[in-house]
């Protein structure tokens, strides 16, 4: 089993308009599904990524609005982290002081890094890189010169570093490719989301909450690596869920040594399974089963007021 990197990075958020107007407003991804949490159907599931909808460039909310904040702590995944077109970094410092938001200037593996956080207080991170295509998506003055490509990677605070580390490698072929101070740098091969950095020491334990990443989901390539994963973590003795559909790709689920919840998701089926590709997040997507109580979810949820520029392609 050889993943790709990261799938998907699923959240807790607050006010769900507010971190529409957030991911697709002011960062310019775009928004590519409206559905629900299959656990949970009163709750949304909202997805961001870049214009072509790949794997690895998604992040996902489940909005809890109203529920308590959460605190970033071990046992998750601490810093999310997006890449950028090389030279775009400028662009980005002058876009966030727009709109008032903090940020500051971390350097690490010989990278910087444009730290910020969300309107709910999770920690998200831009860094310049060659890999990966751009996005072809535009919003406002973001072209896709400067647009978010996708993940870089991200930061995980595992509770147990060293076994994280070592049980990346050991299910997912994750490669050990370099060593700072304070962080093991782990790598695939995809071209998004390939960089997972381990933080050597465990901060305080996190609490699940608004403002915190719910799990994090590597990638596989289809079902037959899919079953590969799941047999690697069974080997080493974890109990993994069995295979779930996710109608827009299948998962399994495993709470790993260091208390951070992963997923597996295969790349397949994709985003356009239910919806047009140029038409995504258009409507209230439903997952199998759910479709005669749609009204009654629809009425449960809050409306949401979707600028045209955040799900339509601007033809300029
Ligand atoms: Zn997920």
């Amino acid at each position: 089993m050889q993943s790709k990197g990261i799938h998907h990075i699923t959240a807790i958020s607050g006010d769900p308009q507010q971190g529409l107007d957030f991911y697709a407003g002011v960062l310019g991804l775009r928004f590519t599904k409206k559905t629900i949490n299959h656990d949970d159907p009163y709750t949304y599931h909202l997805y961001f990524s870049n214009g072509d909808a790949s794997p690895g460039t998604h992040i996902t909310f489940f909005p809890w609005e109203g529920s308590p904040k959460g605190e970033i702590g071990s046992g998750q995944v601490g810093i999310t982290i997006y890449a950028i077109p090389k030279g775009a970094l400028k662009f980005w410092k002058q876009r966030l002081k727009r709109f008032d938001i903090p940020y500051s200037l971390d350097h690490r593996f010989n990278e910087t890094y444009l730290a910020f956080e969300d309107p709910d207080g999770l920690k998200i991170e831009l860094v310049e890189h060659e890999r990966g295509p751009n996005s072809d998506w535009k919003v406002d003055d973001i072209t896709p010169d400067v647009a978010i490509k996708g993940f870089a990677g991200a930061v995980l605070y595992s509770a147990n570093p060293k076994s994280t580390t070592w049980l990346l490698k050991k299910t997912l072929g994750f490669r050990q490719e370099d060593e700072s101070e304070d962080m093991w740098r782990l790598e695939a091969t995809g071209e998004f989301g390939h960089t997972v950095d381990v933080l050597k020491t465990p901060p305080k334990r996190g609490t699940i909450g608004v403002g915190t990443v719910h799990h994090i989901a590597f990638r596989a390539s289809d079902n037959l690596e899919h079953e590969e994963a799941r047999t690697a973590f069974t080997a080493e003795n974890y109990h993994v869920t069995p295979f779930i559909d996710r109608k827009y790709f299948r998962s399994i689920y495993v709470r790993e040594c260091g208390y951070i919840l992963l997923e597996v998701a295969t790349d397949g089926p994709g985003f356009d399974v239910d919806e047009p590709k140029d038409k995504l997040a258009h409507t209230l997507t439903l997952p199998e089963g759910y479709e005669r109580h749609r009204q009654k979810i629809a009425d449960h949820l809050k409306a949401l007021d979707v600028r045209d520029a955040y799900v339509n392609y601007e033809i300029h």
